[in-house]
């Protein structure tokens, strides 16, 4: 077992819903390939949605991963113990012009757009962002910053792709076999620019998504992010942003996602109950992983 020692991987659920069994399956698929390594399973809580973030959500991630027979060492990360890390990142970000403030509503974008036929999306399907903001004169930004209206913090992806010189790319475990890390990872090319200016900050917390993810996992000794293919293209995003900050680059294993019987992707947003129901149904543990997809079961 060639990695053993530092072989990390993690499952970072966000704590707004229960858990389904698209998150069972993938924190099994974390631990799973911890164990084999000889390495570490993190559990994180991504709670820095402030807004929709529930306490009883955080207790019933760390109730139903027990019941799975999963186990993490403590204290578990939670991101909204880190704003002010985030914070320091994102000025260093500021300090050197890589981000700017975005005062636009999501109905401010899609008036900027409205007319344009064919505008481009990004590769999770929404509209680029069309630069309004982008370069605004200090002084504008200042009288609105006095004015006191929220703004957000973008990336100037220009800029930023501009001060990378190397193409990018991340070394993907999919494919392999998740269970056996040390088979070969397969190089794949990245293109962050499909994003355009992507939010760094967002208006009500000092992060987004993508800028806690790149600390977290890099102030956790992450080596490898375990997660689902849902999240596969912001890993061009992620990896930029590993690059701008001087951070260490982990490599990544996207697994598929799981679907209900008619193909659908399980989601919290379409309303899939957590399979603590199941649980509270009287199945057992093994029988939650016998609806699973492979490795594990035949679901
Ligand atoms: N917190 C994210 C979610 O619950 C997962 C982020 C990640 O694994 O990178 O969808």
């Amino acid at each position: 077992m060639k990695e053993a020692k530092n072989f990390v991987t993690r499952f970072a659920p966000s704590p707004n819903g229960w858990l389904h069994l698209g998150h069972a399956y993938s924190a099994l698929m974390a631990a799973k390939a911890a164990q084999h390594a000889g390495g570490t399973f993190l559990l994180r809580i991504e709670d820095i949605d402030i807004g929709r973030a529930r306490p009883h959500f955080v207790e019933g991630i760390y109730q139903d991963l027990e019941w799975l027979g999963l186990d993490w060492p403590e204290p578990v990360m939670m991101q909204s113990a880190r704003f002010e890390v985030y914070e320091t990142a994102l000025a260093a970000l500021r300090a050197r012009e890589l981000v700017y403030p975005c005062w636009a509503t999501r109905g401010d974008i899609l008036a900027a757009i409205e007319n344009k036929k064919d505008w481009p999306r990004d590769p999770d399907g929404a509209p680029l962002y069309p630069g309004l903001y982008r370069d605004l004169p200090e002084s504008q930004r200042k009288q609105l910053m006095w004015e006191g209206k929220p703004y957000c913090w973008r990336l100037d992806m220009a800029k930023a792709l501009s001060l990378v010189s190397e193409k990018l790319s991340y070394k993907e475990r999919h494919g392999q076999l998740e269970t056996q890390p040390d088979t070969q990872p397969k190089t794949v090319s990245l293109d962050p620019s499909l994003f355009g200016d992507v939010v760094l900050a967002r208006k009500d917390v000092p992060t987004s998504y993508h800028l806690a993810v790149v600390l977290d996992d890099a102030a956790q000794g992450v080596s490898q992010v375990t997660r689902g293919q849902d999240l596969q293209a912001a890993t061009a995003i992620h990896v930029l942003l590993q690059k701008l900050l001087d951070l260490p680059q982990p490599d990544y294993l996207h697994h598929p996602l799981v679907r209900d019987v008619t193909g659908r992707r399980l989601s919290k947003q379409a309303g899939d109950n957590g399979f603590r129901n199941l649980r509270q149904e009287g199945m057992s543990a093994s029988d939650v992983m016998a609806l699973l997809p492979p490795p594990f079961g035949q679901g």
